[in-house]
């Protein structure tokens, strides 16, 4: 398989083939007869294969590895899958391997929370239209779309601004950011769970149900339109997320809670972590992945070689910068890895700042607990990332996730930051100071 790294590459992942061909190149895979195996009602007539090596060496192994080995795999899988909800031997031993040993994590959660994560799992929106009800205001959500509308005001403003792109590209970017479409909370129309049934028997085969479920609820996809007021997330996930091929920002209502947003807060919290967090969704659409799909979610260039050119060299003091975090041991955090992130949080934080200081409409900061309102925007995103991680967990996250450990998250952009610089009086030889020409300034 293509290792992470690789699988960033859009472009090597979009292989599109007519069946008929995909067939005949993966004879020992019949194909044909797999895809009404699996319940679809006749084969598609083109494919995308995302891992072309995978399929190769998949083809190779079938007639490689016997078909007793075959059964084995299959019934790990299933058992391996299955795991979490079994009896409690299995459980624990689910739990040694995957969280202890893998994250040195020393202790199960407590019961009420693994059901938490259950029921989330299998009937998410049903109990996200319960959270909603019970922990988010239609004025929370009046306050996020107002700074939403902020955050884009302020990004159409830096675009305006960039000395490094074209007249071309610059308006494509603009038509692209005023395209991005938002869902905020909680979906219009939460999911019909009516085919879903619950019973009163092993706790597994209620899972599978929810499986079964699901899997019917995809394959009656095959074929239809996308359904675009579908989220990716539950309500009451505690995340956030842009979605490149509908160039579209989602917020459930789980992350608009404190420590990210607090309706009863000022703005200088507000925009400082939740501003961010919208920012760094808004500005997915321009990262070095994001950035190579169009104002409609399709895979196309509308860029200029040149403004490519000095996208990638603004990008490239990035990674410079995050290859050089050791996150644990000896190991450093993965500059290229992390790229479309660390894009992200520099143009968020920049675009929430510049949103900030428009919601004060020219007048000072108000001063609290002697902090300035730049000062409390600054600690409200530090405070965003407080995170321990045991170094089991960290060496995995920084060997597999996008995502740079939080501490480098919440210091990183900063160092590339001239506002931060002046709300803290940050000079040479102090410990974020980066020198002007390494400091990365790209939205
Ligand atoms: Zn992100």
């Amino acid at each position: 398989m293509m290792n992470r790294l690789e699988q960033r590459d859009i472009e090597k992942q979009y292989n599109k083939f007519k069946t008929a061909d995909l067939i005949k190149k993966y004879p020992n895979l019949n194909l044909g007869q797999y895809f009404l195996l699996v319940g679809l009602k006749a084969a598609p007539k083109e494919v995308i294969v995302n891992q072309p090596d995978f399929m190769e060496n998949i083809n190779g192994m079938m007639k490689t590895v016997s078909l007793n080995d075959w059964k084995i795999y299959l019934k790990y899988c299933v058992m391996h899958e299955s795991a979490g909800y079994l009896t409690n031997d299995l459980v624990q031993e689910n739990f040694n391997f995957y969280a202890k040993t893998l994250n040195g994590v020393k202790a199960r959660k407590p019961r009420y929370k693994t059901s938490m994560t259950a029921v989330d799992y299998a009937l998410g929106e049903a109990l996200g239209q319960i959270f909603v009800e019970r922990h988010f205001s239609a004025d929370a959500k009046k306050k996020v779309n107002d700074m939403v509308d902020n955050l884009m005001a302020s990004f159409k403003e830096r675009i305006a601004t960039r000395d490094w792109m074209s007249d071309t590209t610059k308006k494509a970017a603009q038509d692209k950011l005023a395209k991005i479409t938002r869902k905020l909370a909680y979906p219009d129309k939460f999911k019909d769970y009516t085919a879903l049934t619950i019973k009163n028997d092993a706790y597994v085969l209620n899972h599978f149900r929810v499986n079964k479920f699901n899997y019917k609820r995809m394959l009656a996809d095959a074929g239809k339109p996308v359904d675009k007021t579908r989220w990716g997330m539950t309500p009451p996930t505690v995340n956030a997320y842009y979605n490149p091929t509908a160039n579209e920002i989602a917020f459930p209502a789980g992350i608009m809670q404190v420590p990210f947003f607090d309706p009863n807060a000022d703005d200088a919290f507000n925009y400082g972590i939740m501003g961010s967090i919208i920012g760094h969704e808004l500005t997915h659409g321009f990262d070095d992945q994001g950035s190579q799909f169009d104002a409609v979610g399709n895979f196309s260039d509308w860029w200029t070689a040149t403004d490519k050119k000095n996208f990638s060299a603004k990008t490239k003091l990035l990674v410079d910068q995050f290859n050089s975090y050791l996150a644990v041991d000896s190991t450093y955090v993965n500059g290229e890895l992390t790229l479309g992130e660390n894009i992200a949080d520099l143009g968020g934080l920049t675009m929430a700042y510049y949103a900030y200081k428009k919601s004060l409409n020219g007048q000072k900061s108000p001063v609290i607990d002697g902090f300035t309102g730049e000062q409390r925007f600054f600690l409200a995103w530090a405070q965003g990332w407080k995170i321990l991680m045991r170094p089991q967990a960290l060496k995995q996250l920084v060997a597999t996730n996008p995502h740079s450990p939080g501490n480098f998250r919440a210091n990183g952009p900063l160092t590339n930051l001239v506002e931060f610089y002046e709300a803290f009086g940050v000079k040479e030889g102090d410990k974020m100071f980066r020198k002007k020409e390494v400091r990365a300034d790209i939205w």
